[in-house]
């Protein structure tokens, strides 16, 4: 390969590219989307061939006639009618019924076009640069009809990442694609010194087009040979960089690696001009914020150059603004927790080196019968008394998550029905949890129900093993029955083996043979649970579960004079 200059340039967000998964995106900016004049049929782009441009979302969960939601507050779901659910959806979708009337031809739309589309019954709305008619969902969408009709006849781009950036709208309103905005290209002012051969000697101001002026002191790279390794080096200018803030992914001649720094993501993305191994090693020099990447190489050659720079090289872009990046990991085993919880491994890509923080999420994405759905899980550890390493081996290839299946679910029985071998896409971290609000803590409480439990696990791994200052541990957890308890066996060994852990079980719809606590969460369940060691004790507690109860929780934890510094809650 010459080291010739070739880029994908950083393009505007709202101009075509799929913020969803860059996987996605290729398809999109690859295939570019045919924009035709009103009245001109793109040749062969019936709905079939839209399907497999764009891709989808889903979050109806708890399910329309769920308990769940019954919400007092906040982001609040509707009742769906019978036949409205994500699945029905999807089955319209797939019978070819025109859902834009455009019969499949795609259009330029103007913003006064745009505008004139603001009623129920014809609704456009667009999101990043793509108009969509969503007259057809209206009936489907979870958060229901007026917060849809909100964005009628607008941009709804802002509407929609507040709510739920992550979900993957693009595979799920692909039959409602109109077209795009017409509206021309913005190149980025130093779009013609990024296409520059990456020489590892990128001046400052080539960091940043999009580098926010209110974001961390600008990161940088270089890199550096000997005869067998091409080392990167990533100079993030934070001193609390551990490796879970770096995630790699590297196969064939593309290597991409996101620094996370506070709220930005910092990206590295290199088409290599030469072949590596594709195993790698990172190493992270915390107290001057380094990150050193170790490739090493398959022919002891000279590099004159690293490679050339791919799309969002050498940006620092809010992370909100990102996208999802997925990689395709393997499921290697699925093993029943509960009736109907089960603990599933997954590998990761041998190029890929990636650690959920702790009181993170990952979201997966399966493809059901040609709609990719994605939802969010939280990996735990692999047992309860799996050591927590402080940083974490940087070779862990495996990411566990504690599933429960819902067997009239979406999502969850199709993970259910996985074989082992399979493949599930998987993305990177995302969440706010912060385990430095863990240091120094002495009474840490956590108030998880059902699979709420989950981002629990680590967390408590976490506080035993690195919190010295600790001294109780209290875990309540809500469940329907003594069957649903996860790891109940674990919960109680580790009570009797570490004297600072204690667990508390409190069933809402318990057997007559159950002679502990019962009931939903409460005042009096909370009041009697939450004791300090000491009177003026630093504590912190967590919570989890369906939306209602965090609610209510929240709710009583304030009356009983828990500060907001003093509580993190595990919301969607
Ligand atoms: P859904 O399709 O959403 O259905 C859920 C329930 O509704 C089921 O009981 C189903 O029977 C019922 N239902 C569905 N459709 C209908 C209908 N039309 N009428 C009546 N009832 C219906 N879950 C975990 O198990 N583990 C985790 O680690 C985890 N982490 C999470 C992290 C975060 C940040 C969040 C927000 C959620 C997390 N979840 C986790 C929940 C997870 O994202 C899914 O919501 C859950 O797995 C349900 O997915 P599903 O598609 O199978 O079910
Ligand atoms: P579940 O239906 O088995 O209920 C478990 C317990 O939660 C019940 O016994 C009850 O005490 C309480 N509960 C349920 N509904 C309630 C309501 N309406 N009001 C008050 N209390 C209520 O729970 P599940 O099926 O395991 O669901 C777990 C929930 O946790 C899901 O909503 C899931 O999305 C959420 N979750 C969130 C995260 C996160 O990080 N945000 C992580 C994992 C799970």
């Amino acid at each position: 390969m010459t080291c010739s200059p070739l880029a994908t340039p950083e393009v505007g967000r709202g101009l075509g590219l799929s913020p969803a998964s860059e996987p996605e995106r290729e398809v999109l900016t690859g295939g570019v989307l045919p924009i035709v004049p009103v009245g001109h049929r793109a040749p062969g782009r019936g709905p079939d061939q839209r399907s497999r441009m764009l891709n989808v979302p889903s979050q109806s969960f708890p399910a329309p006639s769920s308990q769940q939601r019954v919400v007092s507050g906040g982001r609040s779901k509707v009742p769906l009618k019978q036949g409205r659910s994500l699945m029905d959806w999807i089955r319209l979708t797939k019978s070819g019924k025109d859902l834009t009337g455009l019969k499949g031809r795609l259009i330029e739309v103007t913003e006064e076009e745009l505008k004139k589309h603001n009623k129920k019954d014809d609704c456009w709305i667009c999101i990043r640069g793509y108009v969509y008619n969503v007259s057809p969902y209206m009936e489907y969408h979870p958060g229901g009809e007026d917060e849809l009709m909100r964005a009628a006849g607008s941009d709804g781009t802002d509407l929609f990442d507040q709510v739920h950036r992550w979900v993957n709208y693009e595979s799920m309103l692909k039959e409602c694609l109109i077209g795009r905005m017409a509206v021309k290209l913005a190149v980025p002012k130093d779009y013609r010194e990024e296409k520059r051969v990456l020489n590892g000697m990128l001046a400052k101001t080539q960091v940043s087009g999009t580098l926010a002026k209110e974001g961390p002191n600008s990161p940088s790279y270089d890199w550096f040979q000997t005869d067998c390794f091409i080392t990167i080096v990533i100079y993030t200018k934070q001193k609390d960089i551990s490796l879970d803030s770096i995630i790699v992914d590297h196969q064939g001649d593309s290597f991409r690696a996101e620094t996370i720094i506070k709220d930005y993501s910092y990206f590295i993305h290199i088409e290599l001009s030469h072949e590596v191994e594709e195993d790698f090693s990172v190493r992270v020099v915390e107290n001057v914020g380094k990150i050193e990447i170790v490739l090493k190489k398959k022919e002891n050659t000279s590099w004159k150059c690293l490679g050339h720079p791919l799309e969002k090289h050498n940006l620092l872009i809010l992370k909100k603004d990102t996208g999802l990046y997925y990689r395709k990991c393997q499921l290697v085993s699925k093993e029943a927790v509960t009736h109907d919880t089960k603990l599933f491994c997954l590998m990761l890509p041998a190029g890929t080196h990636l650690q959920v923080p702790v009181g993170h999420h990952v979201y997966l994405k399966v493809t059901i019968t040609g709609t990719e759905i994605v939802k969010p899980y939280t990996p735990v550890s692999y047992s309860l008394f799996s050591e927590f390493k402080e940083p974490d081996l940087p070779n862990n290839k495996y990411i566990y998550f504690l599933i429960k299946i819902y067997p009239a679910g979406l999502l969850t029985p199709e993970l259910d029905h996985l074989q082992i071998g399979d493949f599930v896409f998987v993305s990177g971290p995302e969440g706010n949890f912060k385990k430095s609000r863990l240091q120094e803590i002495e009474d840490l409480f956590l108030v998880a129900a059902g699979t709420g439990f989950t981002p629990m696990v680590k967390i408590l791994n976490y506080a035993l093993s690195n919190i010295p200052s600790l001294r109780t541990l209290k875990l309540m957890f809500f469940n329907k029955t003594e069957d649903d308890i996860i790891w109940r066996g674990q919960l109680e060994k580790l009570a009797f083996k570490d004297k600072r852990f204690d667990v508390e079980y409190v069933l809402s719809a318990p057997t007559s043979e159950w002679n502990g606590k019962q009931g939903q969460i409460s005042s009096a369940l909370l009041s009697e649970f939450l004791k300090r060691s000491f009177e003026k004790s630093k504590v912190f507690l967590c919570i989890c579960g369906p939306t209602p109860f965090i609610e209510q929780g929240m709710t009583l934890l304030h009356d009983l004079y828990f500060s907001k510094d003093e509580i993190h809650s595990f919301t969607a």
